[in-house]
């Protein structure tokens, strides 16, 4: 069946439209910009494409999936290598080479999954999902919260794990994301979330919301797809105004900010 078109929403947005809380530095309205209205630009689509973050985020995902789906590959010795041989390692850059082998080596060793009750596991490349379409008074809106794992835990629990790799730390929004797309999925059955960083080898604590956080959540998000769609439709009737709609913010982000090299505010040259 067609899907309704509905102003969208999802973690990433969020993450792009308010700061955290003391990391006001890191944030970038123009960011946004780039990320969600000039994404098609070949020069701003190349450097989404040439994102290296991402590739190991996917690989990771991939490689946790393969041993799940091959669970004899755990008792191997060259289960690692097998796991590596999938995946068509060979094919990327070095670096992501030698990430993702300390990844499946990690996992190898301690292979969280084993013995849960998976009830949703995700290969890495499944690309869009289905949204949840939201109602927040007389506003309607689709919730995209992709989720990397979901298992049921022995005393019924959802469980939403997310993994993480590199220095990415674990931000509380995107828990909240998924435990508002859980109440709307398994209505019946209390939901947790946390995080898991496949690198480092590190769990974040189990994160819960009360039904008053999640309406909180809830109407935030409506708020976000709101502003969202404004802007859209403000850059699509004056494009000179990017910059005007989408405030930069040059300073200590402009260094890890994918778009740099494109952004004539960025000051990364001069912090170096
Ligand atoms: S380079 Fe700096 S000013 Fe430009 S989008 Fe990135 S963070 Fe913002």
């Amino acid at each position: 069946m067609k899907q309704v078109w509905l102003p969208s929403v999802s973690y990433n947005l969020w993450s792009l439209s308010d700061s955290r809380v003391g990391q006001e530095f890191w944030f970038c309205d123009m960011k946004r910009g780039f990320n969600k209205v000039r994404q098609k630009e070949p020069q701003v689509k190349a450097l989404l494409e040439d994102n290296k973050h991402q590739r190991i985020g996917k690989l990771a995902q991939g490689g946790v999936y393969e041993f799940y789906q091959n669970p004899q590959l755990l008792s191997q010795s060259e289960g690692v290598e097998e796991v590596a041989a999938i995946l068509k390692l060979n094919q990327e850059p070095e670096e992501v080479q030698e990430r993702i082998i300390v990844i499946l080596n990690n996992y190898y060793k301690k292979p969280i999954l084993v013995g849960k009750e998976i009830i949703q596991l995700s290969k890495g490349d499944e690309g869009f999902t289905s949204p949840i379409t939201i109602q927040e008074g007389s506003y309607y809106f689709h919730l995209y919260a992709p989720t990397d794992c979901t298992f049921k835990q022995p005393d019924g629990t959802i469980h939403i794990l997310d993994f993480k790799t590199g220095k990415s730390d674990f931000d509380r929004r995107q828990a909240y994301v998924y435990l508002l797309a859980a109440s709307y999925l398994y209505p019946q059955q209390p939901s947790v979330a946390s995080f898991y960083n496949l690198e480092a080898v590190l769990a974040s604590d189990i994160i819960t919301a009360t039904p008053e956080q999640l309406k909180f959540v809830q109407i935030e998000l409506a708020d976000i797809a709101k502003r969202y769609e404004l802007e859209k439709m403000h850059y699509g009737e004056n494009p000179n105004d990017f910059a005007k709609i989408f405030p930069p913010n040059p300073g200590s982000a402009c260094r890890y900010c994918t778009f740099n090299s494109i952004c004539e505010f960025s000051v990364s040259e001069v912090s170096r």
